[in-house]
């Protein structure tokens, strides 16, 4: 479908590129303040703004993915933002017969009788020159992840106050990006109302629901159906890494804390760990990259019966190479063990050193009643020392999980208020 306006305004523009020989096309604006210039170079859309003195903007398109992101209402269901051309008579080849420029926006006439408009704007977001493209990697796709050493602790922690958090957007941002760039931060006086833990989450997207609930509470139970329901030393470990879809985050609402000695909580950054291990023992960093464990819960939990297992290595790794998710933890590690007899060893040892690692590695700090402690499940390893408990000395914290994909969803949204109206 043309648009009408688009045909009366290329009239008017004396701007005509051949794709056959490539043609530089001019197109003055502002006659001194901005030159716009595009024109077509091996199959991809040229488009270099400058100034009479200096480059504003070089950018390059390749054809075939413009013609895929055309932004008219045929190709692009505006109130979904979702593409809706018909894949399988898109032909990759298209060719490009004409292109104009206004001063901002470019138009396209495709050799399957299309056209297309596209907002410089627009453009820009998608520029795909190596720093555009990471800076919108590291910025708004995920925010970049910084490892952390047991000194640097204290340097890297933030507090945010609970009510702020509730309340203010932009301390909700500031806990998410802190949360996803470090894996670690505190929130502060949320009193003790067992409900904070989810009005927490709520304000986030939604609990993450596992095995065991929704919200859980860790306190020593008689008979325990888990090894964190008891009063002894729990040792480091990631949560449920008998799940393939691991719970991203936990949320630890420290609602009673114990007037023992003891009760303190251990973190340790996995990843800062897997950096230590991959530098200096880099065989060991291999074999536990590349041996696939298998992971176990057994038990019941609210009369519901479960025996949930998945088999993954202790550290993950994706097709670049970056780490995605460490698994550990001693209760919840399989007997079976469904490797050669002659692997066994090599493994043993080298999750030997990578315990021994995170242990020299971790921070320990007892948190108040009011304080909620708030980590990266995927990439922490947490525990707690052990604790006298008796009628007299109890200790309560309420749990709750959250899924980074709510929680880089609510940031992008929270970052894109901000950005438009909330400076
Ligand atoms: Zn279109």
């Amino acid at each position: 479908m043309l648009n009408i306006k688009n045909i009366l305004f290329q009239i008017k523009v004396p701007c005509f590129i051949k794709q056959q020989n490539s043609q530089k096309s001019w197109f003055h604006l502002n006659s001194v303040l901005r030159v716009l210039n595009v024109s077509l170079q091996n199959r991809c859309v040229v488009v270099n703004e400058s100034s009479s003195d200096k480059q504003l903007h070089f950018m390059k398109f390749p054809t075939v993915w413009l013609r895929d992101n055309c932004q008219c209402n045929e190709c692009f269901h505006q109130s979904s933002k979702s593409r809706q051309i018909d894949w399988v008579k898109f032909d990759t080849k298209v060719n490009i017969t004409n292109i104009t420029a206004s001063d901002n926006s470019i138009s396209i006439d495709w050799s399957d009788k299309h056209s297309s408009t596209y907002s410089l704007d627009w453009l820009r977001e998608r520029d795909f020159h190596t720093d555009k493209r990471e800076k919108y990697l590291n910025e708004f796709y995920r925010p970049k992840t910084k490892h952390w050493s047991k000194n640097d602790f204290k340097k890297i922690l933030s507090t945010f106050e609970y009510k702020n958090v509730m309340e203010k957007n932009n301390d909700l941002k500031l806990w998410l990006q802190q949360l996803a760039i470090y894996g670690v931060a505190i929130i502060k006086n949320a009193g003790t109302d067992k409900t904070a833990v989810r009005k927490l989450a709520d304000r986030v997207g939604f609990i993450r629901k596992t095995t065991y609930g929704e919200e859980f509470i860790v306190e020593a139970k008689p008979g325990a159906k888990n090894y964190a329901y008891l009063s002894t030393p729990l040792p480091l470990h990631t949560d449920l890494p008998y799940y393939e879809y691991k719970p991203s985050v936990n949320l630890l609402h420290c609602v009673v804390q114990s007037n023992s000695k003891g009760g303190e909580n251990l973190l340790a950054d996995g990843f800062h760990v897997v950096d230590i291990l991959k530098k200096n023992y880099p065989h060991f960093f291999e074999t536990l990259t590349k041996t696939v464990i298998d992971w176990n819960d057994i038990g019941e939990d609210g009369g519901l019966p479960f025996h949930n297992i998945w088999r993954s290595p202790v550290i993950c790794l994706d097709g670049d190479g970056f780490y995605t998710r460490i698994n550990h933890s001693i209760p919840q590690r399989d007997s079976h063990f469904n490797v050669t007899i002659e692997e066994v060893e090599l493994w043993y040892e080298a999750y030997s050193k990578f315990v021994k690692l995170l242990q020299q590695e971790s921070v320990s700090f007892k948190l108040s009643p009011g304080d909620i402690l708030t980590f990266n499940n995927i990439r922490l390893v947490h525990g707690r020392t052990g604790y006298d408990d008796n009628e007299n000395n109890v200790r309560c914290i309420v749990g709750a999980y959250l899924d980074w994909d709510i929680i880089y969803s609510k940031l992008r949204v929270l970052m894109k208020n901000y950005n438009k109206n909330e400076k």
